[in-house]
């Protein structure tokens, strides 16, 4: 039998909760006891038009099941509202889930800089923003825990997603950084590839495997990654349809070089198996797990030969 988790007296913002994965993840934090701020601004796929009526519906629901929630429509690029809303309906934050996202696909070559902007401002912009606002809250009363949502797209890049990709990967370095430098303040950042059934999936998926997909099976992973006893820091998911697994990187053992003017493209060509042999790799998490001096006294014997 799993145990509980409960989250009595946490403040939670979603963003963009007021459909798909967001509501889904309102909801659980609420039936565990959180206090829920709402935010949707209610647009299109796209990105286009607002509306409070999504946010609204969701809050009705949290509140019908006896939780406790506050509706919020700005846009995650005034993330510093969003972040006044929950202090003033319930005293703090203590946990902020960077969900909201839009698509634009098209292929590279049709995409306008329209295109590009908004998603960069709505993802990773709007991510930033609400994030900030938190920050010194979390800092000051030695709590906080953030998910921000990446996507397979942005690990493996995708076909008419050059800049959904890019955005989305821009997020998992954020994540990486923003946990390197909350840890010391028990703020964790964890970073989700999610895959679920929503109306950003319904037109490429058939309806088996999108009954498959519910988001409430994305929920869980989450809901473990926000709690007090967590101690996971800095880590991306992949999760959906009942599956979690955690990805990393991965370096081959590489190959070294005389470092002097003999370093010529012909030496690398000539290496090139050597240079992309993942037998015995590292997994390298922070700039400082690749050893340079060791690599520099290496080519240096090497230049000596
Ligand atoms: P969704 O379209 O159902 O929900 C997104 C919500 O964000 C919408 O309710 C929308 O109104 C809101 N929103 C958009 N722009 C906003 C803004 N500027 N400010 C506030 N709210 C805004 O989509 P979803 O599938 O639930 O996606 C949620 C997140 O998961 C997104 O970041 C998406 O990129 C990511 N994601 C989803 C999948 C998937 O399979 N569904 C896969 C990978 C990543």
């Amino acid at each position: 039998m799993a145990q509980e988790l409960r989250f009595d007296g946490r403040t939670v913002i979603v963003t963009g909760a007021g459909g798909g994965l967001g509501r889904a993840y309102a909801l659980a934090f609420a039936s565990r006891g959180a206090n829920v701020v709402v935010n949707d601004l209610g647009v299109s796929r796209g990105g286009d038009g607002s509306s409070s009526a999504a946010a609204d519906k969701v809050v009705d629901e949290i509140i019908k099941a006896g939780g406790k929630a506050v509706a919020n429509y700005n846009s995650v690029e005034d993330g510093d509202k969003i972040v006044e809303t929950a202090v003033k309906a319930f005293g703090k934050v203590d946990i902020v889930i960077n969900n909201a996202g839009i698509l634009r696909d098209k292929s590279f070559s049709r995409m306008t800089d329209v295109d590009w902007d908004l998603i960069q401002a709505v993802h990773v912009r709007g991510s930033y923003k609400v994030t900030k606002a938190a920050w010194d809250i979390f800092r000051k009363q030695k709590f906080g825990r953030i998910i921000n949502t990446a996507s397979a797209a942005g690990i493996y890049g995708n076909f008419g997603q050059a800049n959904y990709s890019a955005a989305k990967l821009a997020l998992v370095s954020f994540t990486e950084t923003l946990a390197k430098e909350g840890a010391k303040s028990n703020i964790h950042a964890n970073v989700i590839a999610p895959i679920a059934a929503s109306r950003m999936t319904e037109t490429i998926m058939p309806p088996d495997v999108l009954a498959a997909l519910k988001p409430e099976y994305v929920a869980p992973l989450v809901l473990y990654l926000c709690h007090e006893s967590t101690e996971e820091n800095g880590s991306l998911f992949e999760v959906g349809a009942g599956f979690v697994a955690k990805l990393r990187w991965e370096r081959s053992k590489g190959a070294v070089f005389k470092a002097d003017d003999t370093f010529l493209p012909g030496c690398v060509a000539a290496k090139w198996n050597e240079i992309t042999d993942f037998t015995n790799p590292d997994f390298p998490s922070s700039p400082g797990d690749a050893d340079f001096v060791g690599l520099l006294e290496k080519a240096k014997a090497l230049s000596s030969n």
